[in-house]
């Protein structure tokens, strides 16, 4: 089962808010049977809105020497990669950050709208009093202007406002509509992340009806667990491959790092029932 997908999305202990090192993450992940293994902690991007989010920045150059270690030490098993938050207007930093390490891919993540860190518990009180629709409708805006900024390879827990179980009450089919256009035209491609399964909304992020609407938009998937503890690691997949297929996806895309620089080539196969 598990050898069918790699796992793009993992956390070490060094964002401050998981537990574990590369070598766990990657030992996790042969005992799980994958085909493959990307680490992506969190980018330091600063001033951050939250200090606990993520590494400090001079820590990012031992970040990149601990995953590229076991990238040599398991060629075509480990692959380097990273979650950026992604902040309008700061677009010239990230992508200093970015280019400045040999990253195989980038996951492009929305967690704050306007400063406020949405699915952090701690911020909950901000759905009060706030239009349920409109928060869906900027942060998939958000979600599009990050994926047009062609920083990013992979878009994070696309439907990540759900978290905490607040679903939208109108109709969103043409904001939903435009954003898949726009993740279509940008040739990002869309994670399936289970860790929805472990918070409170207890659901794949996205959901069948948004992931339906990806695959008829021809946009490419990915496996990623958001590990934030070993034991995570390649968690429901098995579950997240029946989403995939009952969305009416074939394929997944599979990460291929170049010899040299430059971030991974895409290549697709064929999603195993
Ligand atoms: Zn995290
Ligand atoms: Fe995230
Ligand atoms: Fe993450
Ligand atoms: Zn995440």
């Amino acid at each position: 089962m598990a050898a069918d997908y790699a796992d793009y999305h993992t956390h070490l202990a060094r964002c401050r808010h998981a537990t574990g090192t590369a070598e766990d993450i990657v030992w996790a992940a042969q005992e799980a049977g994958l085909e493959g293994v990307g680490i992506s902690d969190h980018l330091p991007l600063l001033p951050h809105p939250d200090p606990d989010l993520a590494m400090e920045p001079d820590e990012l150059g031992d970040y990149v020497a601990e995953v590229l270690a076991l990238k040599a030490l398991h060629p075509g098993f480990v692959l380097l990669g990273i979650e950026a938050d992604y902040f309008p207007g700061r677009q010239a930093d990230i992508a200093g950050l970015l280019d400045s390490q040999p990253f195989d891919y980038v996951i492009g993540s929305v967690h704050y709208l306007d400063g406020w860190g949405f699915d952090n518990p701690a911020n909950l009180a901000g759905f009060q009093g706030r239009d349920i629709d409109d928060i869906y409708r900027v942060y998939y805006e958000t979600v599009g202007d990050a994926a047009e900024t062609g920083l990013f390879t992979i878009i994070g827990h696309l439907d990540l406002v759900k978290k905490f179980g607040h679903r939208p009450v109108g109709n969103l089919s043409p904001a939903l509509d435009r954003l898949m256009y726009r993740l279509s035209r940008a040739r990002v491609l869309l994670e399936i992340n289970t860790a929805g399964l472990r918070k409170p909304v207890r659901e794949i992020y996205p959901q069948l009806e948004v992931l339906t609407r990806a695959r008829k938009a021809g946009i490419g998937i990915t496996f990623g667990s958001d590990a934030h503890h070993p034991s995570e690691v390649g968690r429901d997949f098995a579950v997240a491959g029946r989403l995939a297929r009952d969305a009416g996806y074939t394929s997944r895309a599979v990460l291929q790092p170049r010899a040299g620089s430059g971030r991974a080539e895409v290549g697709y196969v064929g999603l195993r029932r």
